[in-house]
């Protein structure tokens, strides 16, 4: 328990910005969540203003649906893709070439809503999530690997989230596994996400773009060819487990974790398939002592962790301000 305060005397949003769909989840002070919208864009790119009409509009009718007074809400924590500079800060910047936003900024929305709006990355507000309700809580030194159409990391050591110099570390999806491949969104080749990503699976599998906008439909179509013996789709899955416990060994070898939590919608589906082959597989690619310790866990959170995350960015913040309160 966090807080002993009643639970409904204040109020904190918490929205998702994920690559098909944007998710606000409205919670209580100790992070119930009270009712939740989705709005699907089915793959096609979102600019930074639909996104903050869809959050206005979602916000709006979260506040209608549960009763709540606006005076209640302490604030909203927004979790995007690509790099935050000057995350959970008023002035913060998204960089996000993959998806088109260069140098974004939300500063207009938190005027049209009326509270304290908080951005990070929403692979650091994932690891957030699971670092204080989910499967890295008993944890000091742990990894949150993401892997949906993208992939990202957060790295937890020492118990604190590891940001780097201008808050871009994690940006696993991005090292390189090999020296050629496929064009990456990001203009390089060898990246993580072009290989163990979600399209660049089914591109894999099928040879051309057939589940391009629908590719959770396409994911769980390979699955089941592989589990059907499908000599394409088992090939296809091989490969995927492979490259994933070769790109988690270097996050092994670079931070010594305890665990390793997979989560994001594409590596939720692997894994509930394919847990010890992944295993397995990060154990041959690290080096014997890091990898003999190392665990490797699905996420209990599952995909609902991005927004539950998002929302303990001010809830994070209310604590500190009243603690300085206090203090006056
Ligand atoms: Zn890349």
């Amino acid at each position: 328990m966090l807080l002993h305060a009643d639970p409904h005397s204040a109020f904190v949003f918490g929205a998702d910005v994920g690559e098909a769909y944007i998710t606000t989840a409205i919670f209580g002070l100790t992070l119930e969540r009270l009712a939740t919208r989705t709005t699907e864009f089915s793959g096609r790119r979102i600019e930074p203003a639909e996104v903050g009409q869809v959050i206005a509009r979602h916000v709006e009718e979260l506040l209608a649906e549960t009763g709540t007074p606006r005076s209640r809400v302490i604030g909203l924590g927004l979790g995007v893709p690509g790099v935050v500079e000057h995350p959970i800060a008023l002035d913060a910047v998204v960089h996000a070439e993959v998806i088109g936003w260069e140098s974004a900024t939300f500063d207009w929305l938190e005027a049209e809503l009326g509270f304290p709006l908080l951005i990070d990355n929403g692979a650091k507000t994932t690891t957030q999530a699971e670092a204080w309700y989910g499967s890295a809580r008993d944890t000091q030194h742990a990894v949150v690997a993401l892997l949906g159409d993208g992939a990202g990391a957060g790295i937890i050591t020492n118990g604190r989230l590891y940001r780097g110099a201008s808050s871009s570390a994690g940006e696993w999806g991005h090292t390189k596994i090999s020296l050629d491949g496929p064009l990456c969104r990001c203009g390089s080749v060898g990246c993580v996400e072009s290989i163990v990503g979600a399209s660049a699976v089914l591109r894999a599998w099928t040879g051309g773009d057939e589940f391009a906008g629908r590719e959770t439909q396409g994911v769980n179509a390979l699955l089941i060819a592989s589990r059907t013996g499908d000599v394409d789709a088992v090939v296809v899955m091989k490969d995927l487990i492979e490259h994933l416990g070769l790109a988690l060994s270097n996050l092994v070898n670079l931070y010594n974790p305890e665990k390793i939590i997979v989560g994001g919608w594409f590596g939720d589906l692997i894994i509930r398939d394919h847990l010890e082959e992944l295993r397995a597989a990060v154990r041959r690619f690290s080096l014997k002592q890091p990898g003999e310790q190392v665990t490797v866990e699905r996420s209990q959170l599952g995909v609902d962790a991005v927004s539950l995350g998002a929302a303990t960015l001010p809830i994070d913040r209310f604590i500190e301000t009243g603690l300085v309160h206090s203090h006056v």
